[in-house]
């Protein structure tokens, strides 16, 4: 099959307690399980199914709908795990620069980061990402939908992705989502946020 189920980069329970491990459990090999097998399903016998899934996504409104929705659980869960880190980090050099240019400071950017994912009205993602100016903007998307999209409201290039939708917090915190947020920001590896911004405004 053209795409994988990529590895988690650590263990189900190691972001614990911010996340519980039932939940990554469910959410890595159910969740974005599927949506890898249901996208292999779509673009079978596809030339897209060798291009980088990237690539996919920049065209997505060429593609039928099934590609749109489990394309993009594809690339934003790939992007999801990696943005994950037991422990957590915290922000320094030249993205946390951007931010305190950008936001005025990290926790303002920290607050409207959460509001765009408390007022994402059902399922979705927040985005924190590098603009056509090179800047750096915060967005959401409904869906599996993500700014790379050429169907997405604001387009760019992410460098940190929040889930969400329900599965990826209800069975710990069940409706709250703010509570789920909240706890998020525990477990953000800021160094691999740190590395996508460099690349994204090179
Ligand atoms: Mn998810």
């Amino acid at each position: 099959m053209p795409f994988q189920l990529p590895p988690l980069p650590y263990p189900y329970h190691a972001l614990e307690p911010h996340i519980d491990a039932m939940t990554m459990e469910i959410h890595h090999g159910k969740h974005h399980g599927t949506y890898v097998a249901n996208l292999n399903k779509a673009l079978e016998g596809h030339e897209a199914a060798e291009w980088p899934i990237e690539k996919i996504m920049e065209q997505v409104s060429r593609f039928p709908v099934a590609v749109r929705n489990n394309g993009g659980g594809h690339y934003n869960h790939s992007l999801f795990w990696t943005l994950l880190k037991p422990g957590g980090s915290a922000p320094t050099g030249a993205v946390l620069e951007a931010i305190q240019r950008e936001f005025g400071s990290f926790d303002a950017f920290r607050d409207a980061f959460t509001q765009a994912g408390l007022n994402r009205f059902g399922s979705g993602w927040a985005w924190l990402i590098v603009n056509a100016e090179k800047k750096l903007q915060i967005t959401s998307t409904p869906n599996q939908d993500n700014p790379l999209m050429d169907v997405a409201e604001v387009r760019g290039i992410p460098v940190l992705g929040m889930d969400v939708w329900e599965h990826a917090y209800y069975l710990k915190y069940q409706n709250r989502r703010a509570d789920y947020i909240n706890a998020f920001y525990n477990v953000i590896n800021w160094d691999e946020v740190s590395r996508l911004y460099q690349q994204a405004v090179k």
